[in-house]
This record gives C-alpha cells, sequence and structure tokens, in this order.
C-alpha cells in the first residue's frame, strides 16, 4: 500500500481550490478520502485508463494537478471537464487513491454553479427538470420496448406523476431549475 502523505499542505495559499473541493465533497464523501487529491503523484494511470482521454483533449492528470496548484478558474472553465463519462476506471486504478471522478463530479458542481456549462446538458438538464428524464422517450424507443416485450413507457415518472411531482420539489427546493433556466435564458 502507497503513502498518502500529502505533498502539498492543504493550508498552502496554492492550495485553496484543493481545500474549497474538499470541503465542499465532505458533505458527502469521507474527507480523508478526497484529501488524498494532495497527494497525486501526476504518474498519468488515471489518464491512461480514461476512455475519454483517448478522444478528446480531455485530461484527468492535468486536472488534478491544477487543482494542487489552485488554479481555479482555469479548471473550471475548462469545457474539457464535462468529457468524463463517470466511468470510475482512473479512481479505481490510481495507486494514490486518488477520489479522481468524484473530484471531478464535485468541480463540475461548481463549475455549473458559476456558470460555466455548455448548452447540450442544460438541455438535457431542462428535460429532467419537466420529464423526469434527461433524455425524451422517442416513439422509436417506444416502438423498441415493445419488441423486447417491456411496457412501452417505462415505470419511472414517465408513469407516476407523483414521482415526478417529488423530482420537481427536489429540483427547485435545491434551486437547480431556477439555475438551469436562468442559463438558458442567457443563451
Ligand atoms: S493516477 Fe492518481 S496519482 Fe497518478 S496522476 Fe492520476 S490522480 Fe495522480
Ligand atoms: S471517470 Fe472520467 S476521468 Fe476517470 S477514466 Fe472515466 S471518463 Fe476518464
Amino acid at each position: 500500500m502507497s503513502s498518502t502523505k500529502p505533498l502539498i499542505k492543504i493550508d498552502e495559499e496554492t492550495s485553496d481550490f484543493a481545500s474549497e473541493i474538499v470541503e465542499r465533497g465532505a458533505r458527502i464523501f469521507p474527507k480523508e478520502e478526497l484529501k488524498r487529491l494532495l497527494t497525486c503523484i501526476q504518474c498519468g494511470t488515471c489518464y491512461g485508463s480514461c476512455p475519454s482521454g483517448r478522444i478528446t483533449a480531455y485530461n484527468v492528470r492535468v486536472i488534478m494537478r491544477k487543482a494542487q496548484l489552485g488554479l481555479k478558474e482555469e479548471v473550471l472553465r475548462d469545457e474539457n471537464l464535462w468529457s468524463c463519462t463517470t466511468c470510475y476506471t482512473c479512481q479505481e486504478r490510481c495507486p494514490r487513491e486518488v477520489e479522481t471522478t468524484d473530484t471531478i463530479r464535485l468541480i463540475r458542481n461548481m463549475a455549473f454553479e458559476a456558470g460555466y456549462v455548455k448548452k447540450p446538458h442544460l438541455i438535457v438538464s431542462r428535460n429532467f427538470i419537466e420529464t423526469g428524464h434527461s433524455i425524451p422517450l422517442r416513439d422509436e424507443d417506444k416502438e423498441k420496448r415493445k419488441r423486447v416485450g417491456v411496457p412501452e413507457i417505462p415505470p419511472t415518472t414517465l408513469t407516476f406523476p407523483e414521482a415526478l411531482k417529488e423530482v420537481q420539489t427536489l429540483v427547485e427546493a435545491t434551486g437547480f431549475k431556477e439555475k438551469v433556466l436562468k442559463l438558458l435564458e442567457e443563451g
């Protein structure tokens, strides 16, 4: 088992951004696990394992380094962030057990709050707000479902209006709906 001693102290000025990621993520994940971000040795195993990195300019290793160095604005503005499919391969393989995927998810939440988000993501978000599904159910999908012997309409928010109401209550209570609609309006 490798040592997880931080290479950068979390209270250093340069790691304010990393500290912010850790504090924010601690609402969901164990703090000690998130702090492993500071132990990244830039070995590149994450990037070498990343299916998105093979076909896009997205580089998870570079993002971990920039997060360590406190380059918040540069990271939040990086459109490549949205190329991560959250497959968790990098997180499973990291020799330092850095929570790479969860860190990317946290950074994306911060980017979204700062208004750095791509239009297609806003559109799928609006679909989700309206129907409880990110991708609309098309007639051809219903036809395919029928062919394989499952109900044309799945037993989800599309079947249960009370479940959709719960989703819509949540997206309103969290401010997600307001933010998405505002960003769509701003174009
Ligand atoms: S695999 Fe882990 S230690 Fe290696 S570069 Fe990626 S995050 Fe850093
Ligand atoms: S979780 Fe994201 S960054 Fe990690 S390997 Fe999968 S696509 Fe790449």
